[in-house]
């Protein structure tokens, strides 16, 4: 692919840890940018020094490569347009304030923020939404000064255009119009000399040379104003697409209650990151033809990317398609990527046998949890048996399970051979040969081939299971 100008960026505030959605925002920007062999940018939009921290920000860019989203340029990865956090770019912002203020497009509010707080609600009184009132937008020169000797300090707001409509083509919602009456004065400085986020962020995708920000729909009324700026100082506007926000399963704003999960929390449990990679795609962008339901790696997923594909209708979190993804990600995961679940096995399950064990079962679990479990129905003490467990067991009835002993040392580990001698001995046959077997010796009555998980099975607890489905077959409830 011919490289082109398309940049896309991540901009993470560094205040928490990464969730589903905003893990989402990067993931659909990195496909955009893969997907016109354009470059992905990282920049940390850390001016709120009070909620950002750097041990954040670390979580934050190795949750990313944990994921495989990879940025060209940002932090660490250098590139022509840093520094690539905001609390570094301090200067690069005070040239464009002073360039509004000369063009009296912005300048310097005194209003406290109690005196705002009563004007909002006096709007609202009068069944206005609140919007600053242009309290400070035309004092004198000796107003000003007068203010700032009684030791006030000042925001600075950006003078907005009256009577104007602000039109742009939003690459999900298509045409948005916004009169600009409807947007007051807004504060581009704060009192303590920090960058608020509408000037900053716009600021830098202009002179960072993004061309195309997808961020979730709550930013979509800030974009005119971010245009308005931009247009003010003369600089370049991406296009932008507002994607809807991810809701919990039950409708509701993701959150811990209905399936919001940290991306910490996630890798803990073991989901693998091509299962949410590929969930994630999908979730408010429609892949169609044969790679709708096939489990892509990033350029595949990037490939088939297209923001004409970006959803409007809700989309909400489900966990099964999540396992969907989980289960085909595990299949298909290469030995290094499942080691450390093998690390997570109990002691009872001998070191040279984890291998085994994982391929034995690996199309029947998701987690490492799952294979601990098989490692414990394996080398373990048999866990208790499910009540639909023991019913098969009884009605097998001991005679059964007396035969399978009896060939148990002959066919040593071999599944075939000791099926074959039991078919013989007993005349049973298919089903009902096979789920008593498995009943008695995994505690279940669904689970993995047989065959390869009896052979890793130590004969001494094939047989102690084959003598306890006996004793309980012999019994009446
Ligand atoms: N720092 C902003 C956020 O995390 C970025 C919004 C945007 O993508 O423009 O919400």
């Amino acid at each position: 692919m011919t490289p082109t100008n398309v940049k896309t960026r991540f901009a993470p505030s560094p205040t928490g840890r990464m969730h589903l959605g905003n893990l989402r925002t990067a993931l659909f920007n990195a496909l955009l940018a893969r997907s016109r062999g354009g470059r992905f940018l990282l920049r940390l939009e850390d001016t709120d020094e009070s909620r950002s921290s750097d041990a954040h920000a670390q979580t934050l860019m190795a949750d990313l490569r944990w994921m495989g989203l990879h940025w060209d340029e940002g932090p660490e990865a250098g590139g022509e347009a840093g520094p690539y956090r905001q609390s570094e770019r301090g200067a690069v912002y005070e040239r464009y304030y002073r360039m509004l203020e000369a063009a009296d497009r912005a300048y310097p509010c005194f209003c406290t923020e109690r005196e705002l707080e009563l004007s909002r609600k006096a709007q609202r009184a009068a069944g206005r939404p609140p919007r600053y009132a242009g309290t400070c937008a035309h004092l004198t020169a000796e107003e000003r000064e007068r203010r700032r000797a009684e030791g006030r300090r000042p925001t600075l707001r950006f003078r907005v255009p009256a009577e104007k409509t602000v039109v742009f083509h939003d690459l999900v919602r298509g045409e948005q119009r916004f009169p600009t009456d409807e947007i007051g004065d807004f504060i581009i400085r704060r009192a303590d000399g920090t960058a608020a986020f509408f000037f900053c962020n716009a600021v830098d995708d202009a002179l960072m040379g993004v061309s195309h920000v997808l961020r979730g729909e709550d930013h979509l009324t800030n974009t005119p104003r971010q245009l308005l700026l931009l247009r003010a100082l003369d600089l370049p506007q991406p296009e932008y697409g507002h994607i809807n926000l991810i809701t919990g399963d039950d409708g509701a704003p993701l959150s811990k209650r209905n399936g919001s999960l940290s991306v910490a929390e996630l890798r803990e449990a073991g989901w693998l990151p091509e299962a949410v990679l590929n969930y994630l795609a999908r979730l408010g962008h429609h892949y169609t033809g044969e790679v709708e339901s096939q489990l892509l790696d990033l350029q595949g997923l990037a490939d088939a990317f297209r923001t004409d594909a970006l959803g409007r209708a809700p989309a909400r979190f489900d966990r099964h398609q999540l396992s969907y993804w989980q289960q085909l990600a595990v299949h298909r995961a290469d030995e290094a990527t499942l080691a450390p679940w093998l690390e997570r096995l109990d002691d009872a399950v001998p070191a040279d046998r984890r291998r085994a064990l994982l391929a034995a079962v690996r199309d029947n679990i998701l987690f490492p949890d799952d294979l601990a479990e098989w490692g414990q129905r394996v080398f373990g003490p048999l866990p208790e048996l499910a009540p639909d467990t023991e019913a098969v067991i009884r009605d097998a009835g001991p005679g059964f399970y007396e035969a399978a002993l009896a060939e148990l040392e002959t066919t040593a580990g071999d599944f075939p051979a000791l099926a074959k001698a039991l078919r013989q001995a007993t005349g049973a046959k298919g089903r009902q040969l096979f789920m008593p077997l498995r009943a008695a010796l995994t505690g279940l009555c669904r689970g993995p081939e047989l065959g390869p998980v009896y052979a890793l099975m130590p004969v001494d607890i094939a047989r102690c299971r084959l003598e306890q489905a006996r004793e309980l077959a012999a019994t009446t409830p």
